[in-house]
């Protein structure tokens, strides 16, 4: 089935306020809550606005939904990241449902077939596209990028609860952050264990969280990394920095950063591995005479001599002129064509100098240039 838009799905408009949302997903979670409606589809109905509602009440999936749409969140967030942090409790709480069984969100969707607890969790990895120049690939680099990612919050260190508090042990699960559920049938007894739905499995309440990361204990940064590019760099080379991702949660390690450099075209030269082509312009005398010229390299300029009788597009190689080699020694080689150019327009001495020649070289041309000329 087709997923239907989280605005859609909640009846509201694309600039609902938060009270709107909560309002209208709290109208919705009573009339289709499995506990109270028994139609077969107002469970899919009721984790529909659920999921919808997760999403839009928190600032930061909204925006990525709002950018990016169902692929978006699906990219960044697991189905259990999408509820992490969603307040549904206090809903719950306030339409009079009670806890446990089936009336926790994560019973809901997890069965509570999956105890798991919220401990540390690695932060997410990143990916940065920097685009640097061949010049930049021949001499690496240090570039500094700017991104933004979620870091540690420095006002709670991390642990979500506001300065002077401490998160509190769950008393609903004594910090375990699991719960047992028994049931019996006929003879026999079935024990279920759910993650706890007061502390979301975490084992702590907090109860005033930090102002300044809302009690996730992450607040999103722009920051300033010094990135070193080794010389000879492919284009498209993913490079990891260990460590530069986002900040894990609950003193879980932080994810990577993979910086993707692109390397810009550049106007002279063109790349194979560590050898650079160029195509040089000499004049029809000097590739029959023969002439030391200037050509372009990635450094600078060089002198590259043309022996007498050079044919057009004659490839000479400048030795270790290319680009340094990422593994192993040396560098490539320059390769430079030479396009041997035919003079389109003369002068009347030109002219004749190239008729006489013609004549020495008993060669017919064309006498003269036309009947108006
Ligand atoms: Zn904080
Ligand atoms: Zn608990």
């Amino acid at each position: 089935m087709e997923k239907r838009d989280y605005y859609t799905v909640l009846g509201v408009s694309k600039n609902a306020s938060k009270e709107d949302l909560k309002s209208a997903y709290r109208k919705l979670a009573l009339q289709y809550h499995p506990d109270r409606n028994k139609e077969p589809d107002s469970e899919e109905k009721f984790k529909e606005l659920s999921e919808a509602y997760a999403v839009l009440s928190d600032d930061e999936k909204r925006k990525q939904y709002d950018l990016f749409g169902h692929a978006g969140i699906g990219q960044r967030y697991s189905q259990e990241d999408i509820f992490r942090g969603a307040n549904f409790n206090d809903i719950f709480r306030d339409l009079g449902f009670g806890f446990g069984g089936f009336n926790s969100i994560f019973d809901v969707f997890f069965g509570g077939q999956r105890p798991r607890t919220y401990g540390p969790q690695r932060g997410a990895n990143l990916q940065y596209d920097l685009e640097i120049t061949l010049e930049e690939v021949a001499s690496g680099v240090e570039k500094a990028i700017t991104l933004p990612r979620n870091e540690t919050c420095d006002v709670c260190h991390g642990s979500g609860a506001r300065p002077g508090t401490k998160p509190q042990t769950c008393s609903h699960c004594q910090g375990t952050g699991r719960v047992e559920h028994s049931r019996s049938t006929g003879f026999a007894q079935f024990i279920q264990v759910a993650t706890c739905n007061q502390c979301r499995g975490t084992g702590k309440i907090i109860e005033s969280p930090c102002n300044t990361c809302s009690g996730t204990g992450l607040v999103s940064r722009e920051r300033r990394i010094e990135v070193n590019i080794p010389a000879g760099v492919e284009n498209g080379s993913r490079l990891r920095l260990s460590g530069w991702g986002e900040a894990g949660v609950k003193g879980g390690p932080p994810g990577d950063l993979y910086v993707v450099v692109h390397v810009k075209p550049h106007e002279v030269f063109q790349r194979n591995n560590s050898d650079l082509l160029t195509e040089v312009p000499i004049g029809f005398s000097q590739a029959a005479l023969g002439a030391e010229i200037e050509v372009p390299t990635i450094e600078g300029k060089a002198k590259l001599t043309i022996p007498s009788g050079t044919q057009t597009h004659t490839v000479f190689r400048l030795r270790g002129k290319g680009l340094p080699r990422v593994r192993g020694f040396g560098r490539g080689n320059e390769l430079v064509r030479v396009i041997v150019k035919t003079p389109t327009k003369l002068s009347s001495n030109q002219r004749q100098l190239l008729m006489d020649l013609a004549t020495e070289m008993k060669e017919t041309v064309k006498k003269k240039r036309g009947l108006f000329g």
